[in-house]
């Protein structure tokens, strides 16, 4: 197991890169902690797998290095880092039964024929496929067989860290719980250096102790799901996660009053923004629904009963806005006004959360 240090790390698929917007992944300097279970989150095309094939070294960077407990591997083959790897869609031997599939990695690393036995057993029953050892992977479903890249995933126990990359995508839903849950099992287990890539939150958020959200080819908050959810350190943070995600409005905001849609909002701290477009992030959860005349005039458009709480959907200056309320709150027919509870509220400054005066950054 390893700690992984990716230093200055960058990476454009042109030849000659020149402006920001050439590099898939902009540059990044980031310890992954040894033996922990990170997600890594973000939308379709967002960089997700150019970082995790740099870091297998199936990519090359075109800037920067990465260090494996402290020792540069930037130029090292696959091979060599010692690395499992578990992409989307099945990569199996087709001619071999489902039990050479898992014993592959193994056998390939010399390992003994009684522990390899004892070994592939454990991981065919993690992954469900005890009764179908001996058959041959021709044939299999596509759920099957990503089973079985799992497994084959898994099955090493010295590697120095294991790489998912939306391993569950061909997998039936029902199925996707209980790997997950396997995966995270394992992780308690052996205490290896996990990344997993998802694009889908929820997926990230039950998963990972750390999740890294990427926008744009970028890292742009690393935190724990409570973290994430607190102090979204990027609007696209606070929108991405969450359901419905942060609302945000926008402001003029000085010392401890934000103007927003011609109403002044204590912020009960001091905020000085150095210019740029000015923005207040108040999730869902923070918004309160008070009687009409008490807060910023809002209209009440649609309301979702979602079990445990409403979403209440809102009109407010033109924007929609989401609340969430408990399940027996009584909602305002259609005109109301709105606040906003002061420990929900986050600043923003051209996208990035800022601290207020006195508040650790
Ligand atoms: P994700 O895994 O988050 O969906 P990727 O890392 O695959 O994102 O892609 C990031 C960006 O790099 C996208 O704009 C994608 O089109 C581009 N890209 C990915 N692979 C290649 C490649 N082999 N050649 C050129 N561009 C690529
Ligand atoms: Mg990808």
């Amino acid at each position: 197991m390893a700690k992984i240090t990716l230093d200055n790390l960058a990476h454009s698929y042109l030849p000659n890169p020149g402006h920001e917007d050439d590099f898939a992944l902009k540059e990044l300097n980031h310890d992954w902690i040894d033996g922990e279970a990170y997600a890594l989150l973000g939308a379709s095309g967002c960089g997700k797998s150019t970082l995790l094939n740099i870091i297998s070294g199936l990519l090359q960077p075109s800037q920067g290095r990465i260090l494996f407990n402290d020792v540069d591997v930037t130029n090292a083959p696959t091979a060599e880092r010692n690395i499992a790897q578990v992409f989307q869609f099945p990569v199996v031997y087709d001619t071999m039964t489902v039990r050479d599939n898992l014993a592959f990695p193994l056998r390939n690393r010399g390992a003994d024929a009684s522990y390899v036995a004892e070994r592939v057993q454990q991981i065919a029953q993690m992954i469900g496929m005890e009764d179908e050892l001996n058959r041959k992977a021709r044939g299999l479903t596509a759920d099957a067989k990503q089973k079985i890249s799992l497994g084959r995933g898994m099955v090493r126990e010295d590697v120095n860290a294991l790489l998912f990359d939306e391993p569950l995508t061909v997998i039936d839903p029902h199925m996707k719980w209980e790997l997950r849950t396997q995966l995270k099992s394992l992780h308690h287990e052996f205490g290896h250096t996990m990344i997993y890539v998802t694009h889908d939150q929820t997926e990230a958020l039950t998963f990972a102790d750390k999740v890294v959200v990427m926008y744009d080819g970028r890292v742009v908050q690393i935190g724990t799901p409570q973290e994430l959810f607190e102090r979204p350190a990027h609007t696209f943070v606070g929108y991405f996660i969450g359901s419905p995600g942060m609302n945000l409005f926008d402001a003029q905001i000085s010392g401890n009053a934000a103007q927003v849609a011609g109403a002044s909002i204590n912020l009960n701290k001091t905020y000085a923004p150095k210019g740029g477009k000015t923005q207040l992030g108040v999730r869902p959860e923070f918004i309160r629904l008070n009687g009409e005349g008490l807060g910023l005039p809002a209209k009440v458009t649609r309301v979702e009963d979602v079990g445990r709480h409403k979403i209440i959907r809102l009109d407010v200056a033109g924007q929609p806005v989401s609340a969430i309320a408990e399940e027996g709150a009584t909602v305002p027919s259609e005109n109301t006004a709105i606040s906003f509870d002061p420990a929900g509220i986050n600043v923003y400054a051209d996208d990035w959360r800022i601290s207020a005066e006195g508040e650790a950054a």
